[in-house]
Parts: structure tokens; sequence; C-alpha cells
């Protein structure tokens, strides 16, 4: 579980790439820190003229936001992004330099110089117009039966979700994989399956009745005619809606993005000669034959509703349709690779109408986010020498060791806990294993083949390369030390099968973490942060896991109850909140994000009152230390974000929209009396409505 989504992937380029392209839609302190830096909260991005007991996220970012203008090619700005930005530029410039070092072949600097010149390679792409997409389009149009299109809708299985750690439950293929410890053995890798087959976001967006959705469902079917045109294909429109009227089918079969953060329900082991039983209709035996798993014997099944309704689906709705769905599918995948004139379609209707983007970024952006999504190790491994010098490290590891021992202290001082709760809770923190900065260990990319002038054929490779791998870690033993981020990533993540954290280099910089800002700013900024990802472990869902990594319920009857009360509550505040008149927050879907959030904070107040060793917090710019500690935590999330993308964001984001992020304050007994917060401020909350969790 990460501390912002990093899957507005559609904006810029193929599905086939979805997984490895971010933009970052959620932001943070002030974007001048970057260039011009603040050693310390931003004041000049405060309002201080709204009271912060009535809107706190404003007081502390209010002036930036007024004066920030989200650029044309982007759905939302902010810290995170402008931080992107930045670990971006440097990962050119490390392409460049690969590039020019004339490096022998096969080795990771020539993939990488060969796979970003490829991408690159605009009328090499335009001459060679659709060529490269048309013997996968030749092979579909040869299917003629179903078991046949069985066949080919395994070939299309890729590793391309991720329910726990990248929280990434999306796949347009019809199934998608993970390659995780296993629920029920945490020492080997299992291979999970989960719902998939839609274009459009989440299953909502196909059966909400709002006049909005039914205009982007009508704008999305002239968007599917349109790709399906510019491929050659006659009856465009007739195929189009049959297209679009399968994909509603499938969506209905699908569990919302709350229900699939609802682990218990996900622990389903179906043995391969389980699958014709339990979800008829697909020939499973040739789809496992297609995906090459025809010899695994066991599968954790996500959804099992979901792979009964879309099994049955193949088997009812007729082959032409489904021979349709796979041929735009593939289309759609790889718009990204192909002319411009696929890549523009793309954008005017995943950009333009579903995030509100007006225009695209400069392709060299696009091009450093494939390369960072195929050879993201290979980047990362020179990125981290380059950018983050063991000092850094070491000092992210003090901070976090104190936000540990401030987090077991406040364990211990819980009064509703039972000891032998208490006790595994405990171990949990002993058995964390915390990674920054970088991996200890980097990925193996000899076995990917990178073509110079063939962007197309390196993107089908990589991702079959990907997959591959992972093919060959089920069953393996797991390591606890792998990585699921890299080093050139602003992000962090909690990886609860693992019971492991990673913070990624790229985060460990200003303005979260600098050297030359006082302590209690870099607690209240990135000591949030870590807080955040320690956290997880505790969430709702980090809860179910033991401290090896195993789905167990340590928890006495009455501590349990006590906690789903808790959270219960939390879910409510946040479901009373609403960003747009006709659109609330979903308290459940974003409920474990929401716990790290109001936890973190509280461990990183905490880790940063024993930093200060009973001496008087000092005060800065006219702030106490308590009110700077809460400011620099409000400034991680201002952001400016569109309308589009935002609404996108509270539908489909298991994070709450900025604002509310910053406001989970109002939870904490500390920051009524670091701002003297009065009862008739609108963020008040009487003590006994204030949740307090962990
Ligand atoms: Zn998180």
């Amino acid at each position: 579980m990460n501390l912002i989504i990093e899957s507005f992937r559609r904006n810029f380029t193929g599905a086939a790439l979805c997984l490895l392209l971010a933009a970052s839609p959620i932001l943070a302190r002030s974007q001048e820190a970057v260039t011009s830096p603040v050693h310390g909260i931003a004041v000049s991005n405060m309002d201080t003229s709204v009271k912060p007991g009535d809107d706190f996220y404003l007081y502390a970012n209010g002036d930036w936001i007024k004066r920030t203008v989200v650029p044309a090619d982007r759905g939302g700005v902010g810290v995170f992004s402008t931080l992107a930005d930045l670990s971006s530029k440097r990962t050119a410039g490390l392409i460049e330099e690969a590039a020019k070092s004339n490096a022998p072949s096969g080795s990771n600097a020539s993939k990488i110089a060969a796979l970003y010149n490829s991408y690159m390679d605009e009328a090499g792409i335009e001459a060679r117009v659709s060529a490269p997409l048309r013997p996968h389009l030749d092979a579909v149009a040869a299917i003629h039966n179903k078991q046949e299109l069985a066949r080919a809708l395994g070939e299309t299985l890729r590793s391309d979700v991720d329910a726990l750690n990248n929280t990434n439950f999306h796949t347009a293929n019809i199934f998608g994989m993970w390659v995780a410890p296993g629920f029920n053995d945490s020492e080997h890798y299992a291979a999970y399956l989960l719902q998939g087959g839609l274009q459009l976001p989440d299953r909502e967006y196909y059966l909400s009745d709002s006049e909005r959705m039914r205009g982007i469902r009508d704008k999305y079917q002239t968007h599917v005619a349109a790709m399906l045109k510019l491929a050659g294909f006659a009856d465009a429109d007739a195929r189009a809606a049959r297209i679009v009227e399968l994909e509603h089918a499938i969506a209905k079969t699908h569990l919302s993005l709350a229900e699939n953060e609802d682990i218990h329900k996900a622990n389903n082991t179906w043995k391969q000669a389980d699958f014709a039983a339990k979800a008829p209709g697909l020939d499973w035996e040739e789809y496992f034959r297609g995906a090459g798993l025809g010899k695994q014997e066991s599968f954790i099944v996500w959804q099992p509703s979901a792979f009964t309704g879309e099994s049955a689906l193949v088997a009812s709705e007729p082959l032409d349709t489904w021979k349709d769905w796979l041929a735009f599918h593939l289309i759609e995948a790889n718009a990204g690779v192909l002319p411009k004139a696929f890549a523009d379609e793309r954008f005017d209707f995943f950009g333009k109408t579903l995030s509100g983007t007006p225009q695209q970024r400069p392709r060299w952006q696009n091009g450093v986010a494939v390369v960072n999504g195929l050879l993201g190790d290979a980047v990362g491994q020179i990125y981290a020498q380059r950018y983050f010098p063991p000092e850094a490290k070491a000092a992210a590891q003090a901070m976090v060791a104190n936000i540990i021992a401030a987090f077991r202290l406040r364990i211990n001082a819980l009064d509703w806990m039972a000891p032998a709760t208490k006790a595994e809770a405990q171990a949990k923190l002993t058995t964390l294993y915390v990674g920054v900065g970088y991996p200890e260990t980097w990925k193996d990319y000899s076995a990917y083949q990178v073509t110079p002038n063939d962007i197309f054929g390196n993107v089908w490779r990589g991702s079959l390369f990907r997959y591959h791998q992972d093919l060959e870690r089920i069953g393996g033993v797991v390591d606890r030390k792998e990585w699921s981020m890299e080093p050139q990533t602003v992000n962090a993540v909690n990886l609860p099968l693992q019971n492991a954290l990673n913070f990624p280099a790229a985060i460990l910089q200003p303005p979260f973490f600098d050297a030359k800002a006082p302590a209690v700013v870099n607690y209240g900024a990135i000591g949030s942060v870590i807080g955040h990802e320690i956290s997880h472990t505790f969430d709702t869902e980090g809860s179910a896991f033991d401290s090896k990594g195993r789905v167990r319920n340590w928890w006495t009857p009455a501590d349990l109850a006590h906690f789903d009360a808790s959270t219960a509550k939390l879910a409510a505040q946040y479901d009373s909140y609403k960003p747009f008149p006709d659109l609330a927050v979903n308290g459940k879907q974003t409920l474990a994000e929401n716990i790290a959030d109001l936890s973190g904070v509280s461990a990183a107040y905490d880790g940063y009152r024993a930093s200060l060793d009973g001496k008087a917090a000092p005060t800065k710019d006219g702030f106490t230390g308590d009110q700077q500690f809460f400011i620099a935590f409000g400034q991680n999330w201002g952001s400016k974000a569109r309308e589009a993308m935002l609404r996108q964001q509270v539908m489909t984001d298991p994070h709450s929209p900025a604002q509310y992020r910053a406001d989970t304050v109002r939870n904490v007994d500390s920051w009524y009396a670091a701002f003297d917060v009065k009862p008739a401020q609108k963020l008040y909350l009487a003590p006994p409505d204030r949740v307090r969790i962990w």
C-alpha cells in the first residue's frame, strides 16, 4: 500500500505500458521549494487569512493554490509531480550519458539507450504505419472457434496488476496476474489472478446512471470506433457498439474497488482443475496453455464471482464480438507506440475527456517513463549512485528508527488492547524490513532483447520478459528484501505480504526531507510519510497479516471489535466529505489509507517530541515547533487538480483527495492545542468524536 497512487497511467501512451507510466496526480509542498530551496515550512504558500480550525488545508497551502496554474499537459500539479519531473530530467540525463558511452551491445547501458532512442524515432514509427500491429491483428482474425479464442485470451495474460503493494486492480486484458508471497504460505510465491477486461478505469464508468457518466460512455464508443477505423476495420461503428456492450456486461460481473480491498474475500485457492466447474464457459485448459501456465496447479482467485461471470460471457457472447473486442484491445494497448494518429486519438479520449488534460506531454517525458517502466532497475542503479549519498541514507534510516520506536510506545500505551495482541503487533515491528533508497540486489535484464529502431517490438518483448520472469518466480522462496518500487520513483510503499517497507531515493530529498531544514519540519513532512507506511502494517488490510506475513487472526475478539468500531468511525468521517455536490468520498474504499495518514502523523508527532529530549521546541518565522510540524504535514498535500482528474481519483483511488488527507489533523489532540482551535470552527470535533486508532 503506497503513499500516492500512480495509476492515472493512461494519459500518455499505451495500456501495454500502463503499469509503467506515472502521472503523479497528487501533490505537495511548494513547487518553488524545489527550484529555490526554502529550508523549513514554505510560509509564502500559506493563506494566513484562513483560520487553521476552519480549513487547515487552505491555511497551509492557500496562497500557493491561488497563484498556481495547472500546466496544459497535466491533470494536476504539486510537489509530488514537481519532484517526479526532477527525477524525470535526471533520468533523461542518465539516458543521454548511456547513449554517448558506446556501451557494449547487450549491456544495460546500451539497452537503455536503444529503448529510449527507438521511442523517440517518430519518423520511423510513422513510416512503418500499422505494420508492426498487423501480424497480431491477423492472428485474431484467424480465430475460428471458442477453443482458439481461449488460447488467444490466455496469450494476453501479463503481470500487470498488483493488489496489495502498488494497489493496481486494473487490467484491460480479460484477467491479470500478480506474483507475490502466498496468502497461506508466505514463504513461497503464489500466482494471484484478478478480474479484468475493461478499458475504462472502473465498473462504475459502465454502470453509473449519472448524466456525466452517460456522456463519457458515448464519447468512449466514438473513440472505440475511431481506433478501429484507424486500423482499417470496416463497419467500425457497429463493431464499437458491440464491444462497449460486451464491456458493459463484463463490468456487471466485477467487484467494486472497496470490495477488492477486502483481503478475506480474496483468499480463494482454486486448483487448475476447479476452474471448469467453478467458472464454466471459457476453455480453461486452452487458456492456461496460452498463458504458459498449463502445468501450474493452483492459483489464488481474487474475485471468484467475476471469474464465473466473465467466463460465462465467453460462452454466451458471439465469437465475432469477442474477436472485435480482442482486436480493439490490441490496438488500444499499443497506441502509444504506433503512428501519431493512434496516439492522438487515444489521448483525445483518455487524456482530454477522462482527465480533462488539454495537451500531451513532451515526447521525451514519455520516453523516460517507458525506460523507467521496462528497465527501471537498470536506470535506478545509476540514479541511486548519482543522487543518493550515503549521508542521506543514514539520516533517513535514523528517522525511520525513531518513528518505529514512537510507534512501539503508542502500542504499549493503548488502554483497550490485550497484552497478547500487543505482543504480536510488537513482533510485526521487530520483523519489519525497511528498505531505504534502493534495493540490495538489482533486477537482471540479460534476457530482455532490445532492438534499435523497433519500439513496438521492444515494448512487446518488455512486457513478455517481465511476465516470464514472474512465471519463473511462482513457487520459489520469497525474498523479503525484494523491492516493488524503483529508486527514481517519488513515492513510498508498504508490502504487507513481505512485512516490508520501501522508501525510494527520489522521495528522500527536499522538500520532503531536507538536511538544512529544522528537524521538526522533516518530522512533519517525511516523518509523516514514514509513519504512514509503518501504519499500513496495522491498517484494515495490514492487520490481517501476522509478523511472518501470513494471513492469520492474531487479535482477541474484544480487541478486534474495538478496532472495527474505531475504523468504522473514521470511514463515516470520510463518507461525509463531498468534493463535488454529486460525488462524495467513499470512506470504505479509502479506509486503509486514511488510517495510515492518521496513525502516520500521530507517530511522527511522537517521534518529533521524543527527539526534543525534553528541550523547548524551537520557534521559526513566528511559528512554534508544534505549528511547524503540522504545517509541514499539511504542505505535503497542497495540490491543484483539474475537475475531471479529481473526479476520476475519487472513484478509482484508494487514497482520499489531498485536502482531506491534510485535514485528518482534526483527529489529533495536539493540533487543537497548537492552533487554539475552538468549538465553533468548521474542523472542530469534540474529544469523543476524534478518531484514535493507533
Ligand atoms: Zn498508503
